[in-house]
């Protein structure tokens, strides 16, 4: 990448971008300097048009009729409508360039990592680890969030007038957070082990929420390579080997837009978010921070204990990659960039980064189960529902199986989050109030979340990278290593 290149680290040109993208969509937004010059010079008198239709039920003669009527309403063009018209789609078209190699990475990388190992008991080892490890860091996470939610107690004296407002505010928006949580609910118990195993191949492929199913191909897939003739073998291990070199430059090349792409998204984000949503939920979003920010203490205590690595060194090294997942949210998207930085700058080997951080991506979640903990509390200390110690444990137990099945995109945490507060027994009314009531500040706390999930896929590989002897020093590639000038 070319940070070594030029004197400012690729982390620092992110976060410049962030900085930017605040403070230009703060600007926009408040119709302050440029934005206002926008708004008057080039847009002014263009008006938004707004259709609404409403269907309005009559009786005409003794008829029961039914027509829909359109109503169209307009406002001025904002300075936040051309944030999203012209600088938004930078930041998108960022996100689908991402989304567009994650599958083709796993695919790439994954066979040839389960190839490279050339024995099959290597890879159980490895699978059998990491599973095991996130499994750990799930239920810490997990523990900690309701360790912390116990002590600070958000949830108790809350005003119950601002809070209702909220809650009235963000029902209609939370209404398919619950639908989507219900339906999922009413799935069997082998549903999850069933939807792992994909019929076609190309349909799973051709959907960025199916990577699990993926996963299961290409494993099979890279067993049986292994287990055939190696000369037979050969052609397919030496595809999938320059396919995954053309794909890491794919992200190289990707992420020299990505200072601007995040100018885009934060910008974005700023001019539709509203500061003041914080509000009576600050002390709530404070318990989820705080528990985040110890995970990610942990993860350092972990990875200074374990391998001896300086946590300045591995911060520096995965960076982009959080800064990514808090610009996005999403830690699928965030995949191509986690594998990269984990292999070329923490120095993990292929065969093992291949294996555990697509998978981390879709079944470790500990930002999203430590949420999904401090949540449920919350929203049961708000509505007054008494938790016993058998309820914490279902919580715990609920949470860590919500954030395996928790898909890898913005929201998806809050839509296990109605798993968890279903099997509480809450009743329906109270779990609606409850959902919408944090709704509010779901956006800034999923982009936080998101980090510390990614952060512990990257903590895990580098953990299970030292403890099977595939960690070494770090070989950064610049994006234009190999580019022959004439
Ligand atoms: N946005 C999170 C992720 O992609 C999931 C969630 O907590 O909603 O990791």
């Amino acid at each position: 990448m070319t940070e070594e290149r030029s004197n400012l680290a690729l982390h620092w040109k992110i976060l410049i971008g962030m900085v930017f993208g605040v403070l230009v969509g703060y600007l926009f937004k408040n119709g302050l300097w440029f934005g206002n010059f926008i708004e008057f010079w080039l847009y002014e008198g263009t008006e938004v048009i707004k259709s609404t239709q409403t269907t309005i039920t009559e009786v005409i003669n003794n008829q029961v009729v039914e027509r829909i009527e359109t109503t169209k309403s307009s406002r001025p063009y904002k300075g936040a409508d051309f944030v999203k018209d012209w600088i938004y789609p930078i930041g998108k078209i960022f996100v689908n360039l991402l989304k567009l190699i994650a599958v083709p990475l796993i695919i790439a990388s994954l066979t040839k990592g389960i190839a490279d190992l050339k024995d099959i008991s290597k890879l159980s080892k490895i699978g059998g680890r990491t599973i095991s490890v996130y499994l750990v860091t799930t239920l810490l996470a997990v523990t900690l969030g309701l360790m912390v939610v116990n002590i600070i107690q958000p949830g108790s004296g809350m005003p119950a007038a601002a809070m209702e407002e909220i809650s009235q505010n963000n029902l209609e928006k939370s209404a398919s957070k619950i639908e989507a949580g219900v339906l999922q609910k009413q799935t069997g118990p082998l549903k999850f082990i069933v939807d792992m195993v994909p019929s076609n191949i190309f349909g799973a492929a051709a959907n960025n929420s199916n990577m699990l199913q993926v996963i299961v191909f290409v494993i099979f897939f890279g067993i049986c390579l292994l287990l055939i003739p190696r000369e037979k073998a050969k052609p397919m291990h030496d595809f999938f080997d320059s396919m995954n070199e053309v794909i890491l430059k794919m992200v190289d090349l990707i992420m020299l837009m990505s200072p601007y792409a995040v100018f885009a998204l934060l910008c974005n984000l700023t001019v539709s978010t509203d500061p003041a949503i914080f509000g009576v939920l600050i002390q709530y979003a404070i318990c989820v921070l705080i528990g985040l920010l110890m995970m990610i203490g942990l993860y350092l205590m972990a990875i200074h204990f374990y391998t001896g690595r300086s946590t300045v060194g591995f911060l520096k090294a995965i960076s982009p990659a959080q800064l990514l997942a808090f610009s996005t949210s999403s830690s699928a998207a965030t995949l191509p960039v986690t594998m990269e930085r984990v292999e070329e700058h923490v120095g993990v080997e292929k065969e093992v980064t291949s294996f555990v951080c697509p998978i981390g991506a879709t079944i470790n979640m500990d930002g999203t189960s430590l949420y999904q903990a401090v949540a449920a509390v919350f929203i049961c200390q708000v509505i007054g529902f008494e938790l016993t110690l058998a309820d914490q444990l279902t919580i715990v137990l609920t949470a860590t199986m919500a954030s395996i099945g928790s898909a890898a995109v913005p929201g998806a945490g809050m839509v296990m989050l109605v798993i968890v507060l279903d099997t509480l027994g809450i009743p329906a009314d109270d779990l609606a109030f409850g959902i919408a009531l944090i709704f509010a500040v779901d956006r800034p706390l999923d982009m936080c979340r998101t980090v510390v999930n990614v952060t512990g896929d990257a903590t895990v590989a580098t953990l299970v990278g030292k403890s099977v002897g595939k960690l070494r020093d770090p070989n950064v590639k610049n994006w234009d290593d190999h580019y022959e000038r004439s």
